[in-house]
């Protein structure tokens, strides 16, 4: 079976099969061997996969295309002040080979050949004769593979490439390039016979759309801001005086050569690379430009056109009434913790934090009420900050904490750092990050406790007639259990229950955690001194699930064997210890309940 996407390319490439329309360039006499009938087009994505139809595996000459990527070069290698006082970056409405330069005498842009020259020719200063070795390791690492040369392409070029030489050498009368002109004109022909097949130039177009990490390999070549400054110049003058027709039908920053190659890289999308030899006057690829118009108008995927529901980031906004983390806690504690539920706002957000979003989410969260102490913010889906969203997110941070307002992340790790390196280098703040949303609320959910219960101490002993289980027993009652246990210590760490171990017995946590996992490791409760654990052993033959001593552990085991016995003595305690399970487990439920409806309830 094919991918809906392999069918769309398959009948791009049906429908444009026949269309020989054009011709193949001859100035460079080597081209005009070029077969007319090649036909390949490629698309990677940005997770690496690349689609292939045709001659997509026919190597050819890169040409202009080249230009790109000698220009992304030039700006990572030398920065962006020092090439852009050589060369300018304004379409020149020109042909590709004009001999013109700008009113203070630099290239229009590193697109046209003056402008590729001049950034050939920065190589060439700081690299001297590895100038092309350079370019050429480069130029390999976008796409993947070590590429090849075509000798006779650029004997060829080099024999008869008097209109570039004439360029070179009016570059040089205005010092624009280094010394060497003919090692230059050498390198810059050679660039341009490098091979490539429609196949490398989609994964190194996708590796500018990428952000500058080649989506195949892994590797980042090009920075960032490196990316963006050659995508913008690929937009204004990479189809040379098309380029407007093209922004506005195709609307992706592109880049031809007269070899007969387009590549197009739509960001944070896709890189498409197309071979087809027979060119238009303006000296771009008949077919290429054709395949890129119907892909981009049949998917709506020009530029300018994208569109997002930014509603749909914040995935729940909650308070703490009714839910609660995973431990269980005394009654009092529940108390105190129903009593300041509305300290605590969690937020779940989900997908691309980008400006839009996290504006979005700030304008919500200063909506907060104006007893707010605890903000979760739970990132777990997602997918990725831009930039714009963590200067936003910084300054949200600043703020809520100057108003005495904890900020907490969960399912992502955000580092001050991160924050900070972005925005403004001063803040320095610590920020509480967990792992999961249940940490961070349980931590809510203790510091809550510790502010407005100095009186219940986590240390103390917590006696069998306070246990949850047991409430409603009689002080006799209770003497008689208390008999019939046998005290068990446990250290940290240590595992207490197995689950798939029969249950013979349940137990009464008098001082220290536990919590109850299952084999995976996902925890499904924590309980402190008050609980019980184990006591599905009244029900069930099996245990279920592991418990583990989260601190030193002091607890009571009562084997069935001996309840059974105490509830013959004392029947109606029986149903007393029954209808306190009963409650604890309803308890358990209604907050599940409460967490699959704020889930589900549409925002
Ligand atoms: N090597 C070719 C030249 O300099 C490149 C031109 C192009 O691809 N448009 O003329």
């Amino acid at each position: 079976m094919n991918t809906p996407l392999q069918k769309l390319l398959e009948n791009c490439y049906d429908d444009l099969l026949g269309d020989l329309s054009g011709k193949v360039a001859d100035y460079i006499p080597e081209l005009s061997k070029s077969d007319p009938k090649r036909f390949g087009i490629s698309l990677t994505t940005l997770d690496g996969h690349i689609y292939d139809i045709g001659d997509s595996q026919f190597p050819f000459t890169i040409q202009s295309i080249s230009k790109a990527f000698v220009f992304s070069m030039a700006l990572e290698n030398l920065g962006s002040n020092h090439v852009e006082s050589v060369i300018g970056v304004e379409p020149s409405g020109e042909a590709f080979n004009a001999i013109r330069l700008t009113a203070d005498n630099r290239p229009f842009n590193p697109m046209v050949n003056a402008g590729a020259i001049a950034c050939t020719g920065l190589i060439v200063a700081t690299e001297g004769k590895k100038a092309f070795d350079k370019i050429h390791e480069t130029l390999s690492r976008f796409a993947g593979r070590k590429l090849g040369v075509d000798e006779e392409v650029y004997r060829s070029e080099s024999l008869t490439g008097d209109r570039n030489r004439a360029i070179a050498w009016l570059l040089r009368n205005y010092s624009r390039l280094p010394e060497n002109v003919d090692l230059v004109l050498d390198v810059y022909f050679k660039q341009c016979s490098i091979l490539v097949t429609s196949h490398d130039l989609s994964v190194m177009a996708a590796t500018l759309a990428n952000s500058g990490i080649n989506p195949v390999t892994g590797e980042q070549i090009i920075s960032p801001y490196v990316v963006a400054r050659t995508l913008s110049v690929m937009t204004s003058s990479g189809m040379y005086d098309y380029a407007g027709q093209w922004l506005y039908k195709v609307g992706m920053p592109a880049k031809s050569g007269v070899g007969g190659g387009i590549i197009a890289s739509l960001p944070a999308t896709l890189g498409l690379g197309t071979y087809s030899p027979n060119l238009d006057s303006y000296g771009n690829s008949v077919r290429g430009i054709r395949v890129c118009e119907k892909i981009s108008s049949y998917l709506n995927l020009h530029v300018l056109s994208q569109k997002t529901d930014i509603k749909t980031c914040i995935l729940a906004d909650y308070g703490l009434s009714g839910i609660s983390s995973r431990r269980s806690r005394r009654h009092e504690e529940v108390n105190i913790l129903q009593d300041h539920h509305d300290e605590v706002r969690i937020i779940e957000l989900i997908g691309a934090l980008t400006f839009a979003t996290m504006d979005y989410v700030s304008r919500a969260v200063i909506t907060s009420s104006a007893n707010l102490k605890y903000l979760i913010l739970d990132l777990r889906r997602v997918s990725g900050i831009t930039d714009a969203a963590k200067i936003l997110l910084n300054s949200l941070q600043n703020d809520v904490e100057h108003n005495g307002i904890y900020i907490i992340f969960s399912g992502r790790t955000i580092s001050s750092d991160d924050l900070n390196h972005i925005a403004s280098k001063n803040t320095l703040l610590k920020n509480l990050n967990f792992r999961i949303l249940d940490e961070a609320i349980e931590w809510v959910e203790d510091d809550i406790i510790k502010r407005y219960a100095e009186l219940l101490n986590p240390n103390e002993l917590v006696s069998l007639s306070e246990q949850f289980l047991l409430a409603g027993f009689t002080d006799k009652e209770i003497e008689t259990i208390s008999g019939l246990c046998i005290e068990r210590n446990y250290k940290s760490g240590e595992q207490i229950l197995f689950a798939g171990d029969s249950s013979k017995s349940f137990y009464f946590l008098l001082l220290g955690k536990v919590s109850v996992r299952l084999r995976s490791g996902i925890r499904l409760s924590s309980l402190s001194a008050g609980m019980s654990f184990g006591e599905m052993a009244l029900l069930e033959n099996l245990r279920s699930a592991d418990v583990w001593a989260d601190t030193d552990v002091r607890c009571l085991e009562l084997t069935l064997h001996a309840y059974n016995n105490f509830t013959k003595a004392f029947p109606e305690c029986g149903e007393k210890l029954m209808k306190n399970g009963a409650l604890l487990l309803s308890q358990r439920l209604r907050m599940a309940n409460a967490k699959v409806d704020i889930l589900s309830s549409s925002n």
